[in-house]
């Protein structure tokens, strides 16, 4: 089954939007199968934004995700990698439709709340680069059995 990274960034964490965002991935019907708040290194954050090395604001972007905790998750779902890039919006909030998270908590391109990989090849990088093997769980999800 198809698999995702998202990972709401420290301005998501620090305003208190993790059980915000994580309603919306559960409500939509996407499997968390992986989840943690952690501190991100320097190495780390290079490493997961290495495609924007050479680019203007990559300093600032490494000083900012590293500043504070971050909630780094791994989804499950058919299509997830396109749904979640769907959740999340555009990249500058200001062109995010309300309804997405950026549209909805996001003001300025700096910091835009969340991150989701762009493609499947990126997803399968990220989870490995972010998640260790075993803190992936593999379950199912049966709502019908818990409800009374
Ligand atoms: P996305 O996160 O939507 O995949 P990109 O991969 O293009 O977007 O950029 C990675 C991150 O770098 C963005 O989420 C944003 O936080 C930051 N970023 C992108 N463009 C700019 C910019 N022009 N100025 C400041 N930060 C930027
Ligand atoms: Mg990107």
């Amino acid at each position: 089954m198809e698999k995702t990274f998202l990972m709401i960034k420290p301005d998501g964490v620090g305003r208190g939007l993790v059980g915000e965002i994580v309603k919306r991935i559960e409500n939509k019907g996407i499997k968390i199968v992986g989840a943690k708040l952690m501190t991100v290194s320097e190495d780390l954050a290079k490493t997961h934004y290495g495609e924007h090395s050479e680019k203007p604001f990559f300093g600032e972007l490494v000083d900012f995700i590293t500043s504070g905790p971050v909630f780094a998750m791994v989804l499950e779902g058919e299509n997830v990698v396109e749904i979640g890039r769907t959740l999340v919006g555009k990249t500058n909030p200001a062109e995010s439709a309300p309804g997405t998270i950026r549209g909805d908590y996001g003001m300025t391109v700096g910091k835009n709340i969340i991150h989701g990989s762009d493609s499947v090849a990126s997803a399968e990088k990220e989870i490995a680069l972010w998640f260790k093997e075993e803190e992936i769980i593999d379950y199912n999800l049966v709502t019908a059995a818990w409800v009374y």
